[in-house]
């Protein structure tokens, strides 16, 4: 099973009527900082303040009549959640989503804004996941995973087709990586339209199963330590890495206290609030300048859904 260019266009097709393309723009500071022609993708400003939104629209979208009519359990700690949630409010599908108990009180409340209701159940996103499939199993409704799904990745894939139209002379593209989602729908996108263009992923040296995964060509799992939440995945998840496996030209690593230097970097000189995810792809930017120095290089802002503490933490430190 693969998604396809033509999956990605169908998304668009789909998606039009609901989200207008985000901008992309270039910051002469930000280069003189980084070395390098950056042109910034703003997901952060997307209604839900992240990318995946793109995935939980197209996926209701598409979704059958009767489906809609039972309903939708999804399982996150974070954006995913509110994707998932804003979408079924704009549908009028019911929606649970299951967090886990000790899950941020800004999150949940996000998450009921939409409409959606919060089941709290586990210690982890793997007991709410069980907890999350059993639920779907009684009441009849639809589950649908954060990474495995195809819809999710066709639409996350749209993001792309908006960078490599308003650039579509980039060297490399930068990309966060999470579970893969978005850096397998880059991959196929670059693949159908900006072939020159190299795909590089990025990941939290504190949770590195992504990047494990793709050197040894097979689904690992790895402590999973990240303060970053749209990173913190403690295992490779078998489509998205299947596509980044020869998607993908590289997959660098950087340290959470790279990404909140990136953080900073991005609030004083491109005016953007970003949250850990958003700011991860820059961070491998300024932290590996040798393969970036003088190109063309997108630059992924996956999300701007900054906690009260990571705001906190923009104040203090020097910046680059
Ligand atoms: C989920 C998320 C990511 C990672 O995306 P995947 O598709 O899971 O790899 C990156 N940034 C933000 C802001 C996210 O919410």
């Amino acid at each position: 099973m693969q998604v396809t260019i033509a999956d990605v266009l169908r998304a668009r097709m789909l998606l039009k009527r609901y989200l207008p393309p985000t901008p992309m723009w270039s910051y002469p500071v930000l280069d003189e900082v980084a070395g390098a022609r950056l042109r910034v993708k703003h997901e952060n400003v997307q209604p839900t303040g992240a990318f995946k939104v793109r995935g939980g629209l197209t996926l209701l979208a598409g979704m059958p009549a009767d489906e809609r009519e039972r309903g939708v359990v999804t399982w996150s700690t974070g954006n995913h959640a509110q994707s998932i949630a804003y979408a079924a409010q704009l549908f009028g599908v019911r929606c649970v989503v299951v967090m886990p108990e000790h899950a941020s009180e800004v999150k949940v409340r996000a998450v009921l804004g939409y409409g959606a209701t919060v089941a709290l159940h586990g210690a982890d996103l793997t007991e709410a996941r069980e907890y999350g499939g059993k639920l779907a199993d009684a009441e009849g409704m639809r589950p649908v995973s954060p990474a495995g799904d195809m819809a999710l990745l066709a639409g996350v894939g749209t993001a792309y087709l908006e960078v490599f139209s308003a650039a579509p002379d980039l060297d490399l593209l930068v990309v966060p990586v999470g579970s893969g989602t978005g850096a397998a729908a880059a991959c196929v996108v670059a693949a159908a339209l900006a072939p020159g263009c190299r795909i590089v992923g990025v990941q939290s040296a504190a949770s590195p199963a992504g990047y494990e995964s793709w050197r040894a060509g097979t689904c690992l799992s790895r402590p999973n330590r990240t303060m970053v939440d749209g990173l913190a995945t403690g295992e490779g998840y078998p489509l998205p890495q299947s596509v980044m496996r020869t998607g993908l030209s590289d997959f660098l690593l950087v340290t959470d206290e790279q990404i909140d230097d990136a953080r900073r970097v991005l609030a004083i000189y491109a005016h953007t609030l970003a949250e850990g995810a958003g700011a991860a792809a820059l961070a491998a930017v300024l932290t590996h300048p040798q393969q970036f120095a003088g190109r063309r290089v997108g630059v992924m802002c996956t999300g701007g859904n900054a906690s009260a503490a990571e705001i906190a933490a923009l104040a203090p430190a020097g910046i680059g």
